[in-house]
């Protein structure tokens, strides 16, 4: 089987559009591959955060994937800061890596221009991500095409590493995410819904109360035709319910179209409300028994002891090749 990895990095609550956008695609990638998911902590740091907050976060949000549908017997899930063996492998490879290669990154290059006073990690932190994919001997990595520069980094120093000291590495391909599961903004549904929007009324956070979901569909940005027709470039704010409902019912937009044919906005709206809100506190259940339970340490636990093995074994296998092992 086909081994898959995905990083979730903790900044900011998840929202609607990571649930139907990435969460779901991770439910079904778990029946395929042999799946790995971990929290990036590491990769927040590359700017400042608030210890106390990102501390929270880290077990929020594997609590919250679970309760989404990430099945622990399926996936090996941990915490990327408690493998040291990472940041060692790590060094290795940037020891692999050219200072033109990694200061060429176009996020790199964006985000230095934002903050002169940049920190390193910014510049290696796509290498640090080369060792996440790496160590594991991963076969995919699924991520937007804002990444996919830096696991073709990740290839590239692999193949490098390789071509030196022989084959250590399985060559990671990206897997681009598939078009058409964009769920955009409420208030601006030109565009994305984003957990770093600053008007709430825009973002269903996965942590609202049902009565504030159903108020924020119900005030979403719509046209005045009154017509339930999928339209993206005309009709972008009931396009977008109309994609929400048919993601969450698995339904096509024709059915959905079908369905609502003749029918308001109002009734559209109060019932893509209630099946929205109707299935995040489902999720919000689950994740409440979650959060503070010992079956969430013990799937950490069980995930950072199989991530830990895998990463010793390549740190020392690196060793052997590079000649620092005695
Ligand atoms: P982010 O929250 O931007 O770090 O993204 C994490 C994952 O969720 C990525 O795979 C994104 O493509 C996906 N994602 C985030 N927001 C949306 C959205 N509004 N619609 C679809 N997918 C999204």
């Amino acid at each position: 089987m086909k081994r898959i990895l995905t990083g979730l990095k903790p900044t900011g609550d998840l929202t609607l559009g990571n649930y139907l956008g990435a969460i779901k695609q991770m439910i079904k990638y778990q029946e395929e591959y042999e799946s790995f998911i971990f929290v990036a902590d590491l990769h927040a740091l590359t700017i400042p955060q608030d210890p106390h907050e990102l501390q929270e976060r880290i077990k929020k949000f594997i609590a919250m994937y679970i309760a989404c549908g990430i099945d622990p017997k399926k996936n090996t899930i941990y915490v990327q800061s408690e493998n040291a063996f990472i940041p060692a492998i790590s060094y290795m490879l940037e020891c692999t890596t050219s200072y033109g290669e990694a200061s060429r990154m176009i996020q790199f290059k964006e985000k230095s221009r934002q903050n002169a006073n940049f920190s390193v990690g910014l510049l290696t932190y796509p290498i640090l991500m080369a060792a996440d994919i790496l160590y594991c001997d991963a076969d995919y990595v699924p991520v937007g095409i804002d990444q996919k520069q830096h696991v073709e980094l990740a290839r590239n120093i692999a193949e490098r590493f390789n071509n030196r000291y022989g084959e250590t590495f399985v060559l990671p391909e990206v897997l681009i995410s598939k078009e058409g599961t964009k769920i955009k903004d409420l208030k601006d549904p030109t565009k994305k819904m984003s957990k770093s929007e600053e008007n709430p009324q825009g973002v269903i956070s996965m942590f609202d109360a049902p009565e504030v979901i159903k108020q924020k569909i119900m005030k979403a940005t719509t046209d005045s035709d009154n017509i339930i027709k999928f339209d993206e470039e005309n009709k972008p704010g009931i396009s977008n319910l109309i994609n929400i409902l048919a993601i969450m019912e698995n339904k096509s937009i024709s059915q959905i179209e079908t369905e609502f044919a003749g029918k308001g906005y109002g009734e559209f709206k109060k019932y893509v409300g209630e099946v929205v809100a109707h299935e995040i506190a489902l999720i919000q259940t689950k994740y409440e028994e979650l959060i503070n339970s010992q079956e969430l340490d013990n799937i950490l636990n069980d995930g950072i002891k199989k991530s830990q093995q895998l990463a010793q074994e390549k740190y020392e296998l690196m060793c052997a090749k590079m000649g620092t092992k005695r």
